[in-house]
């Protein structure tokens, strides 16, 4: 059916690309390019002769359009999928306009330097206009939304799992099982054990960055901000068990709150062990998690970065971690004039990922649809010009997609309610 230029080459990107390779009717042929060529070459050669995809590599650094746009004109994807980091959602995004091409994500922007004044007075205006503080929101992106439509491009953002299956989810729930939905809690568990007294699950910049946050939630029509972990829930997850979790914010949470009508509350959990944040609480107390610069012995460091460097790489985690993940959506609404409640979720086993693609369960769980959402763009399955969340299109192909890709899900129309 066509070609699609992955960028990255890190965790999830290694899951996208098994799952495209599998997937060869629709991804004849992809490009793997990353900053870090060499990897890159790896996966190919695990790859090559196992599928039919025809597997290409380059070096290319994504925060330098131009360098993109050569890239791009010469490979010509039908599609590009940024694996990489949110950092480089804008400049990919201005490539694909320059380059005319469909352009994919799994996260929205958010800058690597938050201390950059002008990226800060944008941000400050913002956190008094809307009410929350995270750095990372779709006002960047929405940005794009007229130079998409007038391109006759399309824009899909945030094509993981959450954000993106559950915003299928919610889409699924609103087309077929409520007439009006007045609550979603959305749950993500991890249930898995590596084995490390820390570590994290994907990206640790990032990961560390947003679950060190203050945690917001949407309630009657405007968001209500908590100081980081301060609202804490026991929840009994199917097939997991017991696990605490806590109110983060996430950015589903703000295209649901416009995308899904008359919506009342909207809020996000995800469980963490007292270690880990134990362990989080002591890094961010010594400075650990800053991003700004600092002069060490004649280099300039960021703690952050040094603290990436010293912590166990998430794509090595697939062969430590055991347990299973459970991630889904809780619904409250009415369907013809009745009360009813919904939980859709998927759950995920750490070890059966790992057999599968090599990877432990939450990059399985974000490149899969990763995947599925780019496939959604080239077959022309999901096809409007403009910038898009996954809630904004049709659920069905979708999530029909899941069940044959390897994220089948479940609805239990009775489910325990988070108080
Ligand atoms: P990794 O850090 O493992 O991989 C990132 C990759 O991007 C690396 O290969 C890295 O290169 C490459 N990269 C970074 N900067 C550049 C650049 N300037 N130019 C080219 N390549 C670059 O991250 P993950 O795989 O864990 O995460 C990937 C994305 O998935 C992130 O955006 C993360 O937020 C998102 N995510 C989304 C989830 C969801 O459910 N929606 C859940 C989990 C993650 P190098 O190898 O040289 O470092």
């Amino acid at each position: 059916m066509g070609k699609a230029l992955i960028i990255g080459c890190g965790g999830v990107a290694s899951v996208v690309i098994h799952k495209c390779c599998q997937n060869s009717s629709v991804f004849e042929e992809i490009m793997i390019a990353s900053r870090t060529k060499s990897k890159c070459d790896a996966i190919k050669e695990k790859l090559d002769g196992t599928t039919p995809t025809k597997i290409r590599t380059a070096k290319v650094d994504a925060d330098n359009v131009d360098e993109l746009v050569v890239l791009i004109d010469e490979y010509k994807p039908d599609i590009v999928m940024n694996i990489a980091l949110p950092y480089q959602d804008l400049t990919i995004m201005d490539a694909c306009l320059k380059c005319g091409v469909n352009y994919m994500d799994t996260a929205n922007y958010e800058p690597e330097d938050t201390d950059d004044p002008a990226w800060r007075e944008i941000y400050e205006k913002r956190c008094k206009e809307e009410g929350f503080t995270a750095y990372f929101d779709y006002s960047w992106q929405w940005a794009y939304k007229e130079k998409f439509e007038k391109a006759g491009l399309t824009a899909l953002l945030g094509s993981g799992f959450d954000p993106g299956v559950t915003q299928a989810y919610c889409a699924y729930a609103q087309k077929h099982l409520f007439d009006q939905i007045d609550t979603i809690d959305i749950l993500d568990c991890n249930g898995g054990d590596h084995g490390y007294p820390f570590a994290t699950n994907f990206n640790p910049e990032i990961n560390l960055r947003e679950v060190s946050a203050p945690g917001s939630y949407w309630e009657d029509g405007h968001w209500v901000e908590i100081p980081a972990m301060s609202i804490k829930r026991e929840y009994d997850f199917d097939q997991v068990g017991k696990k605490d979790m806590y109110l983060l914010h996430h950015e589903e949470i703000e295209s649901l709150a416009k995308n899904i009508p008359g919506v009342k509350r909207i809020r996000f959990f995800m469980t963490f062990g007292q270690s880990y944040l134990t362990h989080m609480k002591c890094l961010e107390n010594v400075g650990m998690l800053s991003t700004a610069p600092i002069e060490f012995e004649g280099h300039q460091i960021v703690p952050i970065q040094f603290l990436k460097a010293l912590l166990p790489d998430p794509a090595t985690l697939g062969p430590r971690t055991k347990g299973k993940t459970n991630i889904g959506c809780i619904f409250t609404g009415k369907k013809d004039g009745k009360e009813k409640t919904a939980y859709i979720y998927n759950v995920c086993d750490h070890e059966a990922c790992y057999r599968e693609v090599g990877s432990q369960a939450i990059s399985y769980t974000t490149g899969v649809p990763a995947m599925i959402g780019a496939a959604m763009l080239m077959t022309g399955k999901w096809n409007k010009p403009g910038v898009y969340t996954v809630e904004e299109f049709d659920p069905d192909p979708y999530m029909e997609a899941l069940n044959k890709w390897g994220l089948p899900w479940q609805i239990n129309e009775n489910p325990a309610l988070v108080d």
